[in-house]
């Protein structure tokens, strides 16, 4: 049967009890490798319990100390890198290189946590009125809850519980269902770096796992990133249960080439950013925007041979750039979205729906597809395809480019090239986008500045990691003080400083 996961509660690992489970496949070889129990509400409680008893203590140790447990987590991680790396490519598909520095990104998060105690300082005001002080400070919210996609297994598990649980809180996790090894193995890094026992758990699950948390009393706030479709179902249940929420979704992310940009830079920067990770990134860049007919037609010839000789096959074999699908059903999905996109009629330059990976024939490959001429209307533009599927939408000038990336529904991310100061201070201007990248194709945040989307990508009122991490998982308290040193009149008029 392969391996067999269940869930990571009271500080270790237990089997399922719900009787549910959900199968793993190595995307490579399209084989099943196992299986991950799906937790009832029963057992998501059993891990609420277990973090609600282990936040008292925890949310009242000096946060200095809170922070050793985040440096060491970080040099346990960094000795594990390699077969952490290698949990997320047998599962997800991803290279090992990808998948390397996925990680390295999370742990940026984690570095970034290690500063807490700075973080966390209040705010003080001496003398707000004669004799009066006034603190104003950040106290955990007691038991917070993660849910995470497939496509980054440790990053976005690690931009969620490691400023949670620095910050005083306890945490639950539930992983995507697809991928779930690696977020286990992080568990057992916390513990051994000091998390205490029972402060972070790992509920594996699916829809009835996320309802569950969604309903839990004793669960304040909720993390979530995944589709949008669900991100909006999360939101609007965790809100109406009284949580706090932030709950990213899908994105569509453009990137407009300018007629003066660097063409050579510009192509290279699609590549990566469209077929890296075989477009499953929420990052990914699935739309080119050229600006001008020359640059359209420049950017089509240097564009489609490159992504012909895309070097595909398993993640785990050096040298090569894109590995599989996540699932078969992932798979059909993508090449249902290019059949569509044929229909539409767009130009479909570059076909790879036949590809076959030679001794690996039943793995989920998919060969890098190109659309030219595809316009706002089709589907294919509209939707999220998730897969290593560019589509090339040519305007004739920057004012149509920046409509239409306004128009659309998602947020997430946008980029420009160009060599021009003025045109790419007024694009980052006039962008109606979370993140905005010039000259960089894939402008996510480090660790310390905050990372989401606008739109219908992101619910919510927080971004995630950096201040508005810290400001996520903490809630104020404002505490005023007078120490008299003699009586105090009754007051019956609203206090004022005059
Ligand atoms: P998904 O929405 O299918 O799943 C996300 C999580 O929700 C998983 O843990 C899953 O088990 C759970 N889930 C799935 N269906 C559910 C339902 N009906 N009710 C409750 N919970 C449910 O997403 P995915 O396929 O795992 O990930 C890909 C998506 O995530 C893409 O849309 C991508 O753009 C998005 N994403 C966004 C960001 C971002 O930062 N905005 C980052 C990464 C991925």
């Amino acid at each position: 049967m392969g391996k067999d996961i269940g869930h990571f509660i009271g500080g270790r690992q237990v089997a399922g009890t719900s009787g549910r489970f959900g199968p793993i496949f190595n995307p490579a070889t399209g084989e099943q490798t196992g299986r991950v129990a799906f937790a009832s509400a029963a057992e998501v409680d059993r891990a609420v319990q277990a973090a609600k008893e282990a936040q008292r203590a925890w949310g009242d140790t000096p946060p200095i100390r809170r922070a050793r447990v985040m440096f060491r987590l970080k040099e346990l991680i960094e000795k594990n890198l390699d077969r952490l790396a290698r949990l997320i490519t047998e599962e997800h598909g991803k290279t090992l290189e990808d998948a390397r520095g996925s990680l390295i990104r999370g742990l940026e998060v984690v570095e970034f946590a290690c500063g807490l105690p700075h973080l966390l300082k209040g705010e003080f005001s001496f003398q707000v009125g004669t004799g009066v002080d006034l603190v104003s400070q950040r106290f955990p919210l007691g038991v917070c809850a993660g849910i995470t996609p497939f496509n980054f297994p440790a990053m976005i598990p690690l931009w969620m519980f490691p400023l949670a649980v620095a910050c005083g809180n306890g945490f639950v996790l539930k992983p995507s269902e697809k991928d779930p090894s690696c977020p286990m193995a992080l568990a057992e890094l916390a513990l051994e770096a000091g998390i205490p026992e029972g402060l972070l758990n790992v509920v594996n699950g699916d829809r009835e796992t996320v309802e569950a948390i969604l309903a839990h009393p004793d669960i304040a706030a909720v993390s979530f990133v995944g589709s949008t479709a669900v991100a909006e179902q999360v939101y609007r249940s965790g809100t109406a249960h009284g949580k706090r929420v932030q709950a990213l979704g899908g994105a569509k992310n453009h990137m407009v080439i300018m007629p003066d940009a660097d063409l050579d830079m510009a192509v290279d920067a699609l590549m990566g950013a469209a077929y890296g990770s075989a477009g499953e990134r929420c990052m990914a860049v699935s739309v080119a925007v050229p600006v001008g007919e020359k640059t359209a037609d420049a950017l089509i010839e240097r564009l489609a041979p490159r992504v012909r000789q895309i070097r595909i096959g398993p993640g785990t074999e050096p040298g090569v750039e894109m590995g599989p699908l996540v699932t078969r059903e992932h798979l059909e999905r993508v090449r249902r979205y290019v059949d569509l996109g044929v229909k539409e009629g767009a130009e479909l330059v570059v076909d790879g729906r036949d590809f076959r990976m030679q001794g690996y024939e039943n793995g989920f490959f998919i060969g890098g597809c190109l659309f030219d001429r595809v316009t706002p209307e089709m589907r294919i533009y509209k939707e999220e395809i998730f897969g290593p599927v560019l589509s090339v939408v040519r305007m004739p000038d920057l004012e149509g480019a920046v409509d239409i990336v306004n128009r659309h529904e998602y947020g997430n991310g946008v980029a420009i090239f160009t060599r021009d100061g003025a045109t790419a201070r007024n694009f980052a201007h006039m962008v109606n986008i979370g993140m905005v990248g010039i000259n960089v194709p894939i402008p996510v945040p480090v660790a310390y500045h905050s990372f989401g989307g606008w739109k219908r990508s992101l619910f919510g009122d927080h971004h995630t990691h950096g201040m508005e991490g810290i400001r996520f998982y903490t809630r104020l308290k404002a505490i005023t003080s007078r120490w008299p040193e003699g009586a105090i009149a009754a007051e019956f008029r609203m206090p004022t400083h005059h």
